[in-house]
């Protein structure tokens, strides 16, 4: 059985970014929900229950056909989630350092041309998506868009950061201004985390 994480911090730990009410809806409540659907999901299916998220997420072609939406739903939103929530600290932001910063320059030439192509990924996700950081298989940088909860694993890409731009994400404090709640971000940011999800996949 697939089981919510616990937040690395409190609820209003991220605040004014970020409002305590968002986290405690979003974790308790939408993530919760992810990980509830998947277990329903794979309840008839014991050779499935303990395989990881990223063995379920690249096992379409093989899982029984009747649950492969319900999996890709679930358990992307369960990965997703449980990857966003350690992406983000108190007194987070500032600009990367180390090898992944080392990295960013490489591919984008400056962090801000990162940072503004990501943030035009994250702004122009139609509907409910998500924009990433991810590696290709050549082991270079792209940013990239999902739709709903779709894992960039699912289409053989490493996720090392991700930001979540469904409306349940932001709506509370930002209501239809997606463009502000981006911005925001960028200050809780856990660039540290970024530079060990880089070197899980790099070494
Ligand atoms: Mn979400």
């Amino acid at each position: 059985m697939f089981t919510l994480p616990s937040l690395p911090y409190a609820y209003g730990a991220l605040e004014p970014y970020i409002d305590l009410m968002t986290m405690e809806i979003h974790h308790n409540k939408h993530h919760q929900g992810y990980v509830n659907k998947l277990n329903t999901a794979l309840a008839d299916y014991p050779e499935w229950q303990n395989k990881t998220l990223p063995e379920l997420l690249t096992s379409f072609d093989k899982l029984p056909q009747t649950i492969v939406t319900a999996v890709r739903n679930n358990g992307g939103g369960d990965f997703n989630h449980t990857m966003f929530w350690t992406l983000m600290k108190k007194d987070g932001g500032g600009v990367p350092k180390g090898k992944v910063g080392e990295a960013i320059k490489k591919q984008f030439s400056t962090f801000e041309a990162f940072q503004n192509e990501f943030n035009m990924t994250a702004k122009t996700v139609f509907g409910s998506g998500w924009a990433w950081l991810v590696i290709d298989k050549k082991g270079d940088l792209i940013v990239m868009p999902t739709a709903n909860q779709d894992c960039p694993i699912t289409d053989g890409f490493q996720p090392i950061m991700g930001l979540d731009v469904w409306e349940h994400a932001y709506y509370l404090k930002y209501q239809n201004k997606r463009p502000d709640y981006i911005s925001a971000w960028w200050h809780v940011i856990n660039w540290e985390q970024v530079e060990e999800n880089y070197h899980n996949i790099i070494g």
